[in-house]
């Protein structure tokens, strides 16, 4: 069974806005479980205020939190607010089960890499990603991959790294490589080097598996279906041959047809289904 750590109160009843994300959630589980992939539904608690304030400013936390300050939406929405908290104890949640049972885990969750330590925009608020990181280091990660397939530059992990001064993550951004081929062919052919450079030495891994890099996202639009389902065949193989736990989440995804950006995140889960069906699991239940 397929860990997806999972609770309603991530998602907000869908109002207007460009980003599904804070909706997206409900959405998401609701899809995977009509496809015959066999998921396990696990609850987790949600993220506290100093548990992100390990990796954000204080003042910003609070502001947020007490809805004195915009979250990422430009909004102060108190149901919104919480339900930050939990997309971090989803994820948080997810990273830790599967660096203790080295095995893959879901989070669907969205909103992580654009949360700078001190202010978010982009429909980021905190970044999770650096949460969890941070928590697992005092569990006893050494060192963790941050595979981010978003289409857009994750700014804001790379603010928080360079502001905390954190070595103990190795950061690969589609945004930055894919700028380097400028050709979706060359840049899946080279994929699999560069990945395995940005995992050696990690003991864990994060992959943001962005929607947004779909050739009809408005947002994004490097990538065909078939060639976002390689990429994640691709990182699925290497976390499993290389017996490195992983934990993956949502991302970007900016289709208006919110059926089509559903089909993207079920192609996530089923190649995950696929890559363990071809590879000996890293451990009972991966
Ligand atoms: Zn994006």
């Amino acid at each position: 069974m397929i860990k997806v750590f999972y609770r309603n109160e991530q998602s907000v009843k869908p109002f207007q806005s460009l980003s599904p994300s804070a909706y997206k959630p409900k959405l998401v589980v609701e899809s995977w479980k009509k496809i015959a992939i066999p998921i396990k539904i696990v609850s987790f608690q949600p993220c506290d205020r100093d548990s992100i304030k390990r990796v954000h400013d204080s003042t910003y936390v609070d502001g947020v939190l007490d809805l004195k300050l915009n979250n990422g939406f430009g909004n102060r929405c108190p149901l919104l607010r919480d339900s930050l908290l939990y997309n971090i104890g989803s994820f948080a949640g997810a990273a830790i089960d599967s660096f203790k049972n080295k095995s893959i885990t879901i989070s669907p969750s969205s909103g992580f890499h654009h949360a700078h330590h001190d202010h978010g925009y982009g429909f980021c608020t905190f970044n999770g990603l650096l949460v969890a990181a941070s928590l697992l280091s005092e569990i006893g990660a050494k060192k963790i991959a941050i595979i981010d397939m978003d289409a857009h530059h994750g700014d804001g992990t790379i603010n928080i790294i360079e502001r905390l001064g954190i070595n103990y993550i190795q950061h690969y951004s589609f945004w930055e490589q894919f700028r380097q081929y400028d050709d979706a062919h060359r840049w899946l052919e080279g994929l699999r080097n560069e990945l395995l450079k940005t995992i050696s030495n990690c003991d864990m891994i994060f992959y943001q598996a962005g929607a947004d890099c779909h050739i009809n996202d408005p947002l994004g639009g490097q990538l065909t279906t078939s060639q976002m389902r390689n990429r994640d065949h691709i990182i699925f193989q290497i976390a499993l041959e290389q017996r490195i736990p992983m934990v993956w989440n949502l991302a970007g995804g900016y289709q208006k047809n919110i059926v089509n950006l559903l089909q993207l995140h079920n192609n996530t889960i089923i190649e995950h289904y696929r890559a363990i069906n071809e590879t000996k699991p890293l451990s009972q239940g991966a």
